[in-house]
């Protein structure tokens, strides 16, 4: 349908836009200027320029228009219609292939699309990518051959090297599991992301902190916000899972200080009681196993419902706005007591990181109003069973 326009411009400050309206040249809204409440005159009527009519009429197919307001490529359109996530949806790809973005927005019962131009997206260089693998494949291998030779892991048949690189391969194989499942939620929601930047970190013990992606384009919905957050962690715990275990089977029961260094995530101490029947603190590990721990470490880490972290977007599909960010605050805070209390000082170093890189609040999906459906409700409860499975219990 088409709706009648009018251009509208302050007389006092000259700002201008245009308006779903049938008033004549030359009338005058008063005070409706939205930057400084000035008169609003009617400069020119019934001409649309090409972009609010591409949007327009996008949106104009699945839902109700009631009302609008357009500057350049920003729009906000006010809208009525009964199943708001499907016709949210197709209007994003319609006017995506159009070269525009649109949010879903909720204010006062109201049902708002805001549009904008789409920003090209930007182009990453992926020789960072390479040099940053090559890098945490030496700084892994170099911990793993560390760990050989300081005898904290057992000794295999071949020696140092072959330690090192049974330990590398198994953390990498975790780690790049991992950024596999938020590539594959990315690819399947059509959303824009570099490939993973590891992050070397030359630890003896370590070797790494595990890898990055960045997001370049808009989520759309809260079903791609919760699988691009959990499947990173459920692909990394699903490898990790098989490694431990069998890494654990060919651990000595007794004899390693290794362990006594971090807390142990609970699977695994469920695992070694299996296997040795007694917590497995001075297990003396092969290779697997330290890869394992701290694989499953790591997926705890990214499980926490903070920020923009994994397990943030997962809770922000669940949780607004305003209670994530309430979310995030009370984590940052509790990690900063709890790390002082117990002296665990790296869990305070992690709330400190929470409360520093997440100061604003994660803006969600652009559909920020639809409610999760049941498939993606299962997502959410299998990210919260592996965040307890690999909780780790000081001891
Ligand atoms: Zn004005
Ligand atoms: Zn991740």
């Amino acid at each position: 349908m088409e709706h009648p326009v009018a251009k509208y411009r302050c007389e006092r400050c000259g700002y201008d836009e245009y308006r779903m309206s049938a008033r004549e040249v030359g009338e005058i809204a008063l005070g409706e200027c939205p930057r400084c409440g000035g008169d609003f005159q009617v400069v020119e009527c019934g001409k649309k320029p090409k972009e609010l009519a591409e949007v327009e009429e996008a949106i104009g197919k699945r839902f109700e228009i009631l009302d609008f307001s357009f500057r350049r490529g920003r729009g906000d359109f006010l809208v009525e219609t009964r199943d708001p996530s499907r016709a949210f949806l197709k209007t994003f790809r319609a006017v995506k292939k159009r070269g525009f973005l649109i949010a879903m927005r909720e204010r006062e019962g109201e049902l708002h699309l805001l549009t904008t131009k789409a920003p090209p997206v930007e182009k990453s260089n992926i020789a960072t990518n390479i040099v940053l693998l090559l890098a945490t494949i030496g700084t892994t291998l170099f911990a793993g051959f560390y760990l050989s030779s300081h005898n904290l892991v057992i000794q295999g048949a071949w020696g140092h090297f072959s330690n090192a690189i049974l330990f590398s391969l198994a953390l990498m194989a975790i780690l790049g599991a991992h950024e596999m499942g938020h590539k594959i939620a990315a690819w399947r929601h059509d959303v824009a992301t570099t490939w993973p930047y590891f992050i070397p970190f030359p630890h003896p013990y370590i070797g790494t902190f595990g890898a990055v992606i960045k997001v370049k384009s808009p989520i759309p919905t809260k079903e791609a916000l919760v699988e691009m957050g959990a499947c990173g962690p459920i692909l990394g715990f699903l490898l990790a899972l098989p490694i431990t275990t069998m890494g654990i089977a060919l651990s000595e029961p007794l004899g390693g200080e290794l362990f006594k260094v971090l807390p142990t995530p609970l699977i695994f101490a469920l695992l070694g009681i299996f296997k040795f029947g007694h917590f497995p603190s001075a297990l003396n590990p092969h290779p697997f196993a330290w890869a394992g721990f701290i694989g499953l470490l790591v997926t705890w880490l990214n499980l926490i419902p903070a920020g923009q972290l994994d397990g943030g977007h997962v809770v922000r599909g669940v949780l607004s706005k305003e209670q994530h960010h309430r979310l995030t605050r009370t984590l940052g805070f509790t990690f900063i007591v709890l790390g002082l209390l117990t002296g665990i000082l790296p869990l305070t170093m992690w709330g400190l990181l929470i409360l520093l890189l997440f100061g604003t609040p994660h803006g969600g999906a652009l559909d920020d109003v639809s409610k999760l459906r049941g498939r993606q409700k299962i997502i959410v409860g299998v990210a919260l069973a592996i965040f307890i499975l690999c909780l780790p219990i000081p001891l």
